[in-house]
Protein backbone atom coordinates (compact mmCIF):
# COMPACT_ATOMS: atom_id res chain seq x y z
CA UNK A 1 0.00 0.00 0.00
CA UNK A 2 1.16 3.95 -0.86
CA UNK A 3 0.75 5.17 2.21
CA UNK A 4 2.41 8.76 1.23
CA UNK A 5 -0.92 10.74 1.32
CA UNK A 6 -1.41 12.86 -2.12
CA UNK A 7 -0.83 16.05 0.15
CA UNK A 8 -0.87 16.46 3.97
CA UNK A 9 -4.36 18.91 4.00
CA UNK A 10 -7.18 18.38 2.67
CA UNK A 11 -9.48 21.73 2.34
CA UNK A 12 -12.25 22.41 -0.10
CA UNK A 13 -12.76 19.63 -1.31
CA UNK A 14 -9.45 18.91 -2.59
CA UNK A 15 -5.59 17.81 -1.57
CA UNK A 16 -3.69 20.96 -0.65
CA UNK A 17 -0.15 21.19 0.09
CA UNK A 18 2.28 23.99 1.55
CA UNK A 19 5.65 22.22 2.09
CA UNK A 20 6.91 25.04 3.82
CA UNK A 21 5.26 24.10 7.12
CA UNK A 22 7.07 21.81 9.33
CA UNK A 23 7.49 18.02 7.92
CA UNK A 24 6.03 15.32 10.48
CA UNK A 25 7.64 11.78 9.60
CA UNK A 26 4.84 9.55 9.73
CA UNK A 27 6.75 6.12 11.51
CA UNK A 28 5.43 2.55 11.38
CA UNK A 29 5.56 1.51 14.96
CA UNK A 30 6.32 -2.16 14.10
CA UNK A 31 9.73 -1.03 11.91
CA UNK A 32 10.48 2.14 13.08
CA UNK A 33 10.53 3.16 9.33
CA UNK A 34 8.95 6.14 8.16
CA UNK A 35 6.57 5.45 5.93
CA UNK A 36 4.97 8.96 4.68
CA UNK A 37 5.81 13.04 5.35
CA UNK A 38 3.36 15.48 5.29
CA UNK A 39 3.75 19.18 6.10
CA UNK A 40 2.02 20.92 9.69
CA UNK A 41 -0.61 23.67 8.30
CA UNK A 42 1.00 26.68 7.93
CA UNK A 43 -1.21 30.24 9.32
CA UNK A 44 -1.90 30.71 5.58
CA UNK A 45 -3.22 27.10 5.56
CA UNK A 46 -5.13 27.50 8.43
CA UNK A 47 -6.96 30.20 7.18
CA UNK A 48 -8.07 28.53 3.82
CA UNK A 49 -9.79 25.71 6.05
CA UNK A 50 -11.39 28.07 8.36
CA UNK A 51 -11.92 30.33 5.21
CA UNK A 52 -13.71 27.15 3.25
CA UNK A 53 -15.26 25.93 6.43
CA UNK A 54 -17.26 28.71 7.01
CA UNK A 55 -18.08 29.51 3.69
CA UNK A 56 -19.76 25.99 3.33
CA UNK A 57 -21.83 26.30 6.27
CA UNK A 58 -24.99 28.14 5.23
CA UNK A 59 -25.78 26.32 2.67
CA UNK A 60 -24.97 22.93 4.07
CA UNK A 61 -27.73 23.86 7.14
CA UNK A 62 -30.08 24.58 4.57
CA UNK A 63 -30.24 21.28 2.92
CA UNK A 64 -33.05 19.00 5.03
CA UNK A 65 -31.92 17.13 7.36
CA UNK A 66 -32.76 14.13 4.85
CA UNK A 67 -30.80 15.40 2.06
CA UNK A 68 -27.24 15.38 5.16
CA UNK A 69 -28.51 12.72 6.24
CA UNK A 70 -28.14 10.74 3.00
CA UNK A 71 -25.00 11.88 2.00
CA UNK A 72 -23.78 10.66 5.63
CA UNK A 73 -25.15 7.09 5.55
CA UNK A 74 -24.04 6.73 1.68
CA UNK A 75 -19.96 7.81 3.19
CA UNK A 76 -20.49 4.97 5.70
CA UNK A 77 -21.44 2.68 2.88
CA UNK A 78 -18.28 3.97 1.67
CA UNK A 79 -16.40 3.20 4.25
CA UNK A 80 -17.85 -0.33 5.27
CA UNK A 81 -16.54 -1.11 1.23
CA UNK A 82 -13.27 0.00 1.75
CA UNK A 83 -12.89 -1.36 5.00
CA UNK A 84 -9.80 -3.58 4.86
CA UNK A 85 -7.54 -0.45 2.83
CA UNK A 86 -8.91 1.49 5.50
CA UNK A 87 -7.68 -0.77 8.31
CA UNK A 88 -4.17 -1.29 6.94
CA UNK A 89 -4.06 2.19 6.41
CA UNK A 90 -5.14 2.69 10.33
CA UNK A 91 -2.31 -0.45 11.25
CA UNK A 92 0.06 1.63 9.80
CA UNK A 93 -0.71 4.95 11.05
CA UNK A 94 -1.03 3.54 14.58
CA UNK A 95 0.67 0.20 14.99
CA UNK A 96 -2.41 -1.91 16.20
CA UNK A 97 -2.72 -5.08 14.55
CA UNK A 98 -5.16 -5.58 11.94
CA UNK A 99 -6.84 -8.20 13.73
CA UNK A 100 -8.22 -5.03 15.58
CA UNK A 101 -8.76 -2.43 12.69
CA UNK A 102 -10.85 -4.78 10.92
CA UNK A 103 -13.19 -4.56 13.44
CA UNK A 104 -12.94 -1.38 15.36
CA UNK A 105 -11.65 1.51 13.41
CA UNK A 106 -13.48 1.88 9.92
CA UNK A 107 -16.34 0.01 11.00
CA UNK A 108 -16.70 2.11 14.11
CA UNK A 109 -16.84 5.19 12.13
CA UNK A 110 -19.33 4.34 9.37
CA UNK A 111 -21.58 3.35 12.61
CA UNK A 112 -21.06 6.64 13.58
CA UNK A 113 -22.22 7.78 9.90
CA UNK A 114 -24.94 5.67 9.83
CA UNK A 115 -26.62 6.48 13.05
CA UNK A 116 -26.37 10.73 12.55
CA UNK A 117 -26.92 9.93 9.18
CA UNK A 118 -30.13 8.44 10.22
CA UNK A 119 -30.79 10.56 12.94
CA UNK A 120 -30.19 13.99 10.67
CA UNK A 121 -34.11 13.70 9.71
CA UNK A 122 -35.54 13.68 12.78
CA UNK A 123 -33.60 16.43 14.28
CA UNK A 124 -36.71 19.44 15.58
CA UNK A 125 -37.52 21.96 17.98
CA UNK A 126 -40.47 22.51 20.40
CA UNK A 127 -43.74 24.36 20.39
CA UNK A 128 -44.82 25.34 23.83
CA UNK A 129 -48.21 26.74 23.55
CA UNK A 130 -48.65 29.72 25.92
CA UNK A 131 -51.90 31.52 27.59
CA UNK A 132 -53.85 33.93 25.29
CA UNK A 133 -52.77 32.21 22.19
CA UNK A 134 -49.54 33.37 22.46
CA UNK A 135 -46.65 30.61 21.41
CA UNK A 136 -43.09 29.72 21.53
CA UNK A 137 -41.79 28.02 18.99
CA UNK A 138 -37.61 26.49 19.15
CA UNK A 139 -36.09 26.04 16.48
CA UNK A 140 -32.85 23.43 16.30
CA UNK A 141 -30.23 25.35 14.87
CA UNK A 142 -26.72 24.92 13.52
CA UNK A 143 -23.24 26.15 16.09
CA UNK A 144 -21.53 26.95 12.96
CA UNK A 145 -18.22 26.17 12.38
CA UNK A 146 -16.82 23.82 14.49
CA UNK A 147 -13.04 21.90 15.22
CA UNK A 148 -12.12 18.75 15.78
CA UNK A 149 -8.61 17.87 17.26
CA UNK A 150 -7.92 13.96 17.45
CA UNK A 151 -5.90 11.76 19.57
CA UNK A 152 -3.47 8.99 17.84
CA UNK A 153 -4.74 6.06 19.22
CA UNK A 154 -8.49 5.84 17.11
CA UNK A 155 -7.48 8.19 14.07
CA UNK A 156 -10.50 6.84 11.77
CA UNK A 157 -12.97 6.71 14.91
CA UNK A 158 -12.29 9.79 16.21
CA UNK A 159 -12.56 11.93 13.09
CA UNK A 160 -15.99 10.24 12.65
CA UNK A 161 -17.12 10.39 16.27
CA UNK A 162 -17.20 14.31 15.74
CA UNK A 163 -17.27 14.85 12.20
CA UNK A 164 -20.67 12.44 11.81
CA UNK A 165 -23.22 14.29 14.49
CA UNK A 166 -21.01 18.01 13.59
CA UNK A 167 -22.49 17.50 10.02
CA UNK A 168 -25.52 15.78 10.77
CA UNK A 169 -27.09 19.12 12.62
CA UNK A 170 -25.88 21.43 9.46
CA UNK A 171 -22.18 22.28 10.82
CA UNK A 172 -19.04 22.35 9.25
CA UNK A 173 -15.83 21.04 10.90
CA UNK A 174 -11.98 21.62 10.29
CA UNK A 175 -10.57 18.72 11.91
CA UNK A 176 -6.83 18.00 12.94
CA UNK A 177 -5.47 14.40 13.90
CA UNK A 178 -2.46 13.93 16.16
CA UNK A 179 0.33 14.82 14.75
CA UNK A 180 1.82 10.59 15.28
CA UNK A 181 -1.23 9.59 13.15
CA UNK A 182 -2.17 12.04 9.88
CA UNK A 183 -2.99 9.70 7.51
CA UNK A 184 -6.60 8.23 8.23
CA UNK A 185 -8.12 11.65 8.58
CA UNK A 186 -7.72 12.51 5.05
CA UNK A 187 -9.35 9.17 4.24
CA UNK A 188 -12.59 9.86 5.83
CA UNK A 189 -12.32 13.92 3.97
CA UNK A 190 -11.88 11.68 0.84
CA UNK A 191 -14.56 9.70 1.12
CA UNK A 192 -17.30 12.10 2.68
CA UNK A 193 -16.31 14.41 -0.66
CA UNK A 194 -17.12 11.32 -2.67
CA UNK A 195 -20.33 10.73 -0.67
CA UNK A 196 -21.54 14.29 -1.81
CA UNK A 197 -20.86 16.22 0.77
CA UNK A 198 -20.02 19.77 -0.61
CA UNK A 199 -16.42 21.22 -0.91
CA UNK A 200 -15.25 22.69 2.71
CA UNK A 201 -17.93 20.78 5.06
CA UNK A 202 -15.30 18.48 6.61
CA UNK A 203 -10.95 20.03 6.25
CA UNK A 204 -8.34 18.18 7.81
CA UNK A 205 -5.24 20.24 8.22
CA UNK A 206 -2.08 18.65 9.71
CA UNK A 207 0.24 19.70 12.56
CA UNK A 208 1.10 20.05 16.35
CA UNK A 209 -0.38 21.37 18.92
CA UNK A 210 0.24 25.28 18.00
CA UNK A 211 -2.11 24.50 14.56
CA UNK A 212 -4.73 22.91 17.52
CA UNK A 213 -4.52 26.26 18.85
CA UNK A 214 -4.51 28.46 16.15
CA UNK A 215 -7.89 26.64 15.35
CA UNK A 216 -9.33 26.94 18.86
CA UNK A 217 -9.02 30.70 19.20
CA UNK A 218 -10.60 31.57 15.89
CA UNK A 219 -13.08 33.89 16.36
CA UNK A 220 -15.14 32.74 13.60
CA UNK A 221 -15.58 29.23 15.24
CA UNK A 222 -18.55 28.19 17.08
CA UNK A 223 -16.85 25.03 18.64
CA UNK A 224 -14.12 23.33 20.16
CA UNK A 225 -14.31 19.27 20.74
CA UNK A 226 -11.05 17.12 21.66
CA UNK A 227 -9.74 14.07 22.72
CA UNK A 228 -6.31 14.07 24.66
CA UNK A 229 -5.18 14.33 27.52
CA UNK A 230 -6.35 16.42 30.78
CA UNK A 231 -3.46 18.83 30.67
CA UNK A 232 -4.41 19.74 26.59
CA UNK A 233 -7.77 19.73 27.85
CA UNK A 234 -7.29 22.12 30.47
CA UNK A 235 -5.44 24.68 27.59
CA UNK A 236 -8.24 23.85 25.01
CA UNK A 237 -11.04 24.28 27.54
CA UNK A 238 -9.58 27.59 28.63
CA UNK A 239 -8.78 28.97 25.45
CA UNK A 240 -12.30 28.06 24.11
CA UNK A 241 -13.90 29.97 26.90
CA UNK A 242 -11.56 32.69 25.85
CA UNK A 243 -14.14 33.08 23.45
CA UNK A 244 -17.02 31.67 24.74
CA UNK A 245 -17.05 29.18 22.37
CA UNK A 246 -18.90 25.45 22.88
CA UNK A 247 -16.63 22.18 23.96
CA UNK A 248 -16.92 18.70 24.42
CA UNK A 249 -13.62 17.26 26.15
CA UNK A 250 -13.13 13.84 25.59
CA UNK A 251 -10.12 13.41 27.94
CA UNK A 252 -8.26 11.19 30.08
CA UNK A 253 -8.80 8.36 32.80
CA UNK A 254 -7.97 5.65 35.64
CA UNK A 255 -10.91 4.00 35.60
CA UNK A 256 -11.70 1.11 37.88
CA UNK A 257 -13.08 -2.43 37.25
CA UNK A 258 -14.26 -4.30 40.63
CA UNK A 259 -14.40 -7.88 40.41
CA UNK A 260 -16.64 -9.60 43.35
CA UNK A 261 -16.03 -13.10 44.76
CA UNK A 262 -19.48 -14.05 42.52
CA UNK A 263 -18.49 -12.96 39.66
CA UNK A 264 -17.49 -15.47 37.01
CA UNK A 265 -13.84 -15.50 36.70
CA UNK A 266 -13.86 -16.05 32.84
CA UNK A 267 -15.94 -12.79 32.36
CA UNK A 268 -13.27 -10.74 34.95
CA UNK A 269 -10.58 -11.59 33.40
CA UNK A 270 -11.65 -11.25 30.00
CA UNK A 271 -12.77 -7.89 30.87
CA UNK A 272 -9.74 -6.99 32.51
CA UNK A 273 -8.00 -7.82 29.62
CA UNK A 274 -9.99 -6.14 27.07
CA UNK A 275 -9.56 -2.34 29.51
CA UNK A 276 -5.62 -3.03 29.53
CA UNK A 277 -4.39 -4.74 26.92
CA UNK A 278 -6.40 -3.86 23.63
CA UNK A 279 -4.41 -1.76 21.60
CA UNK A 280 -2.01 -2.32 23.69
CA UNK A 281 -3.12 -0.13 26.23
CA UNK A 282 -3.62 3.10 24.89
CA UNK A 283 -7.33 3.81 25.29
CA UNK A 284 -8.77 6.39 27.58
CA UNK A 285 -11.48 4.10 28.78
CA UNK A 286 -9.35 1.30 29.73
CA UNK A 287 -10.24 -0.15 33.49
CA UNK A 288 -6.66 0.27 34.73
CA UNK A 289 -6.99 0.16 38.50
CA UNK A 290 -8.50 -3.78 38.80
CA UNK A 291 -10.22 -4.38 42.07
CA UNK A 292 -10.25 -7.98 43.39
CA UNK A 293 -12.43 -9.30 46.16
CA UNK A 294 -9.67 -10.38 48.57
CA UNK A 295 -10.78 -14.37 48.61
CA UNK A 296 -10.61 -14.51 44.83
CA UNK A 297 -7.21 -12.38 44.14
CA UNK A 298 -4.57 -15.26 43.82
CA UNK A 299 -6.98 -17.33 41.52
CA UNK A 300 -7.87 -14.14 39.49
CA UNK A 301 -3.98 -13.65 38.57
CA UNK A 302 -3.71 -17.26 38.02
CA UNK A 303 -6.16 -17.61 35.23
CA UNK A 304 -5.13 -13.96 34.19
CA UNK A 305 -0.88 -14.91 33.52
CA UNK A 306 -2.39 -18.13 32.04
CA UNK A 307 -4.60 -16.17 28.94
CA UNK A 308 -1.96 -13.44 28.81
CA UNK A 309 -0.02 -16.17 27.78
CA UNK A 310 -1.86 -17.06 24.41
CA UNK A 311 -1.57 -13.34 23.25
CA UNK A 312 0.39 -13.23 20.39
CA UNK A 313 2.84 -10.58 19.81
CA UNK A 314 3.65 -9.80 15.92
CA UNK A 315 3.29 -8.58 12.58
CA UNK A 316 0.33 -6.46 12.90
CA UNK A 317 -0.14 -7.15 9.19
CA UNK A 318 -0.75 -10.87 10.36
CA UNK A 319 -4.43 -11.94 11.28
CA UNK A 320 -3.37 -13.92 13.88
CA UNK A 321 -1.32 -11.36 15.96
CA UNK A 322 -3.26 -9.97 19.12
CA UNK A 323 -0.63 -7.61 21.14
CA UNK A 324 0.68 -4.99 18.18
CA UNK A 325 3.79 -2.37 19.43
CA UNK A 326 2.97 0.67 20.84
CA UNK A 327 2.30 3.90 19.06
CA UNK A 328 5.81 5.30 19.22
CA UNK A 329 9.27 5.05 20.60
CA UNK A 330 8.39 8.10 22.70
CA UNK A 331 5.26 6.83 24.44
CA UNK A 332 7.14 3.40 25.24
CA UNK A 333 9.58 5.30 27.21
CA UNK A 334 6.79 7.06 29.08
CA UNK A 335 4.97 3.92 29.84
CA UNK A 336 8.56 2.33 30.99
CA UNK A 337 9.19 5.05 33.46
CA UNK A 338 5.78 3.93 35.37
CA UNK A 339 6.77 0.64 35.15
CA UNK A 340 10.07 1.65 37.23
CA UNK A 341 8.05 3.88 39.48
CA UNK A 342 5.37 0.97 40.61
CA UNK A 343 8.33 -1.67 41.33
CA UNK A 344 10.47 1.64 43.10
CA UNK A 345 7.07 2.00 45.12
CA UNK A 346 6.81 -2.11 45.85
CA UNK A 347 3.82 -3.04 43.69
CA UNK A 348 4.33 -6.60 42.88
CA UNK A 349 5.59 -7.46 39.22
CA UNK A 350 3.52 -10.57 38.17
CA UNK A 351 3.80 -10.69 34.17
CA UNK A 352 5.70 -8.32 31.71
CA UNK A 353 7.67 -5.45 32.72
CA UNK A 354 10.38 -5.50 30.00
CA UNK A 355 10.63 -4.80 26.06
CA UNK A 356 10.83 -7.79 24.10
CA UNK A 357 13.84 -8.65 22.24
CA UNK A 358 12.37 -7.79 18.92
CA UNK A 359 11.85 -4.54 16.47
CA UNK A 360 8.74 -2.22 16.62
CA UNK A 361 8.13 -0.90 19.62
CA UNK A 362 6.51 -3.10 21.66
CA UNK A 363 6.15 -3.80 25.53
CA UNK A 364 5.40 -6.81 27.36
CA UNK A 365 1.60 -7.06 29.07
CA UNK A 366 2.30 -5.50 32.27
CA UNK A 367 0.26 -6.70 35.34
CA UNK A 368 0.85 -5.21 38.98
CA UNK A 369 -0.87 -6.97 42.32
CA UNK A 370 -0.41 -5.98 45.83
CA UNK A 371 -0.65 -2.00 44.43
CA UNK A 372 -1.77 0.33 46.95
CA UNK A 373 -3.79 3.42 46.35
CA UNK A 374 -1.67 5.89 46.84
CA UNK A 375 1.24 4.13 43.97
CA UNK A 376 1.51 6.77 40.99
CA UNK A 377 0.66 3.41 38.87
CA UNK A 378 -2.51 3.60 40.35
CA UNK A 379 -3.34 7.01 40.74
CA UNK A 380 -2.30 8.56 37.23
CA UNK A 381 -2.92 8.03 33.56
CA UNK A 382 -0.15 5.53 31.69
CA UNK A 383 -2.01 4.90 28.70
CA UNK A 384 0.02 1.39 27.88
CA UNK A 385 -0.40 -1.79 28.51
CA UNK A 386 0.31 -1.54 32.44
CA UNK A 387 -2.62 -3.16 34.65
CA UNK A 388 -2.57 -2.61 38.56
CA UNK A 389 -4.72 -5.08 40.56
CA UNK A 390 -5.74 -4.49 44.41
CA UNK A 391 -6.96 -5.89 46.62
CA UNK A 392 -10.67 -4.44 48.75
CA UNK A 393 -12.86 -6.64 51.25
CA UNK A 394 -16.60 -4.74 51.29
CA UNK A 395 -18.50 -2.96 48.66
CA UNK A 396 -19.18 0.37 50.46
CA UNK A 397 -15.10 0.45 50.59
CA UNK A 398 -14.55 -1.08 46.82
CA UNK A 399 -17.07 2.32 45.45
CA UNK A 400 -15.16 4.35 48.07
CA UNK A 401 -11.47 3.72 46.36
CA UNK A 402 -12.85 3.18 42.78
CA UNK A 403 -14.18 7.15 42.74
CA UNK A 404 -11.41 8.16 45.35
CA UNK A 405 -9.66 9.93 41.78
CA UNK A 406 -9.89 13.18 39.61
CA UNK A 407 -10.84 11.23 36.78
CA UNK A 408 -14.19 9.92 35.80
CA UNK A 409 -14.31 8.56 32.20
CA UNK A 410 -14.87 4.47 32.31
CA UNK A 411 -15.87 2.23 35.58
CA UNK A 412 -16.83 -1.35 35.89
CA UNK A 413 -18.57 -3.76 38.00
CA UNK A 414 -18.11 -7.54 37.48
CA UNK A 415 -20.50 -9.95 40.15
CA UNK A 416 -23.47 -12.21 39.70
CA UNK A 417 -25.48 -10.31 42.22
CA UNK A 418 -27.99 -8.04 40.23
CA UNK A 419 -28.75 -5.70 42.85
CA UNK A 420 -25.43 -5.02 43.90
CA UNK A 421 -24.49 -4.53 40.28
CA UNK A 422 -26.93 -1.55 40.06
CA UNK A 423 -25.93 -0.45 43.54
CA UNK A 424 -22.14 0.34 41.74
CA UNK A 425 -23.48 1.33 38.76
CA UNK A 426 -25.45 4.00 40.35
CA UNK A 427 -22.61 5.08 42.48
CA UNK A 428 -19.80 5.15 40.01
CA UNK A 429 -18.56 8.89 39.68
CA UNK A 430 -18.41 8.29 35.63
CA UNK A 431 -19.63 9.24 32.80
CA UNK A 432 -19.23 5.75 31.31
CA UNK A 433 -20.14 2.48 33.56
CA UNK A 434 -19.90 -1.61 32.47
CA UNK A 435 -21.88 -4.37 34.56
CA UNK A 436 -19.98 -7.77 33.74
CA UNK A 437 -17.77 -6.36 30.63
CA UNK A 438 -15.61 -3.15 29.73
CA UNK A 439 -14.95 -0.91 27.13
CA UNK A 440 -17.01 -1.34 24.47
CA UNK A 441 -18.41 1.95 22.91
CA UNK A 442 -21.65 1.69 20.44
CA UNK A 443 -22.03 4.43 18.61
CA UNK A 444 -25.97 3.76 20.32
CA UNK A 445 -24.77 4.76 23.87
CA UNK A 446 -23.59 7.84 25.45
CA UNK A 447 -19.98 7.80 26.15
CA UNK A 448 -17.98 10.66 28.00
CA UNK A 449 -16.14 11.63 31.56
CA UNK A 450 -17.04 12.93 34.52
CA UNK A 451 -14.97 15.31 36.64
CA UNK A 452 -11.53 15.54 35.10
CA UNK A 453 -12.45 13.39 31.97
CA UNK A 454 -14.38 16.10 30.49
CA UNK A 455 -17.34 17.50 29.47
CA UNK A 456 -19.74 16.87 27.01
CA UNK A 457 -20.95 13.54 25.41
CA UNK A 458 -20.26 11.81 22.21
CA UNK A 459 -22.39 9.45 20.40
CA UNK A 460 -26.30 8.70 21.17
CA UNK A 461 -28.72 11.74 20.91
CA UNK A 462 -27.05 13.21 23.18
CA UNK A 463 -24.46 14.57 21.33
CA UNK A 464 -26.65 16.36 18.93
CA UNK A 465 -27.26 18.58 21.67
CA UNK A 466 -23.76 19.56 21.82
CA UNK A 467 -23.48 20.13 18.76
CA UNK A 468 -26.85 22.49 17.46
CA UNK A 469 -28.32 25.41 19.62
CA UNK A 470 -32.04 25.97 20.24
CA UNK A 471 -33.62 29.42 19.10
CA UNK A 472 -36.89 30.57 21.22
CA UNK A 473 -39.07 32.05 18.83
CA UNK A 474 -42.05 33.91 20.67
CA UNK A 475 -44.61 34.53 18.82
CA UNK A 476 -47.22 36.95 19.66
CA UNK A 477 -51.27 36.14 18.33
CA UNK A 478 -53.07 39.36 20.04
CA UNK A 479 -52.34 42.97 20.41
CA UNK A 480 -49.16 43.94 22.14
CA UNK A 481 -50.20 45.84 25.24
CA UNK A 482 -47.53 48.86 26.02
CA UNK A 483 -47.53 50.56 29.25
CA UNK A 484 -47.41 54.08 27.41
P1 LIG B 1 -2.67 15.08 23.75
O1 LIG B 1 -3.50 15.71 24.77
O2 LIG B 1 -1.21 15.17 23.83
O3 LIG B 1 -3.08 15.66 22.31
C1 LIG B 1 -4.41 15.63 21.83
C2 LIG B 1 -4.52 16.52 20.62
O4 LIG B 1 -4.48 17.89 21.01
C3 LIG B 1 -3.40 16.33 19.61
O5 LIG B 1 -3.91 16.45 18.31
C4 LIG B 1 -2.48 17.48 19.97
O6 LIG B 1 -1.62 17.83 18.91
C5 LIG B 1 -3.48 18.57 20.27
N1 LIG B 1 -2.96 19.67 21.10
C6 LIG B 1 -1.92 19.68 21.96
N2 LIG B 1 -1.78 20.89 22.56
C7 LIG B 1 -2.79 21.68 22.07
C8 LIG B 1 -3.21 23.03 22.30
N3 LIG B 1 -2.59 23.82 23.17
N4 LIG B 1 -4.30 23.49 21.63
C9 LIG B 1 -4.97 22.69 20.78
N5 LIG B 1 -4.61 21.41 20.50
C10 LIG B 1 -3.55 20.90 21.15
O7 LIG B 1 -3.17 13.56 23.71
P2 LIG B 1 -2.53 12.32 22.96
O8 LIG B 1 -2.61 12.51 21.48
O9 LIG B 1 -1.22 12.00 23.59
O10 LIG B 1 -3.60 11.18 23.32
C11 LIG B 1 -3.60 10.51 24.51
C12 LIG B 1 -4.61 11.12 25.47
O11 LIG B 1 -5.89 11.19 24.88
C13 LIG B 1 -4.79 10.30 26.72
O12 LIG B 1 -4.83 11.12 27.84
C14 LIG B 1 -6.13 9.64 26.51
O13 LIG B 1 -6.74 9.26 27.69
C15 LIG B 1 -6.86 10.67 25.75
N6 LIG B 1 -7.94 10.05 25.02
C16 LIG B 1 -9.23 10.28 25.42
C17 LIG B 1 -10.28 9.67 24.79
C18 LIG B 1 -11.69 9.93 25.20
O14 LIG B 1 -12.58 9.74 24.39
N7 LIG B 1 -11.97 10.36 26.40
C19 LIG B 1 -10.05 8.72 23.69
C20 LIG B 1 -8.68 8.59 23.32
C21 LIG B 1 -7.66 9.23 23.99
P3 LIG B 1 -0.22 17.04 18.69
O15 LIG B 1 -0.22 15.83 19.56
O16 LIG B 1 -0.22 16.72 17.26
O17 LIG B 1 0.83 18.02 19.12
Amino acid sequence: MDTQPTASHFIDGAYVEDTTGTPIPVIYAYTGETIATVHAATPGIVEKAIASAKAAQAEWAALSGTERGRILRRAADIMRTRNHDLSVLETFDTGKPLSETIVADATSGADALEYFGGLAATLTGEHIQLGGGDFVYARREALGVCVGIGAWNYPTQIACWKAAPALACGNTMVFKPSETTPLCALKVAEILIEAGAPPGVFNVVQGMGEVGAALTTDPRVAKVSLTGSVPTGQKVYAAAAEGLRHVTMELGGKSPQVVFEDADLDDAVGGAILGNFYSSGQVCSNGTRVFVQRGLVDRFLDRLTERLGNAVMGDPMEMETTFGPMVSARQREIVEGFIAKGIEEGARLVHGGTRPDRDGFFLDPTVFADVTDEMSIARDEIFGPVMSVLTFDTEEEALRRANDTPFGLAASVFTKDLARAHRMAAGFQAGTCYINTHNLSPVEAPFGGMKMSGVGRENSKAAIEHYSQLKGVYVAMTPVEAPF
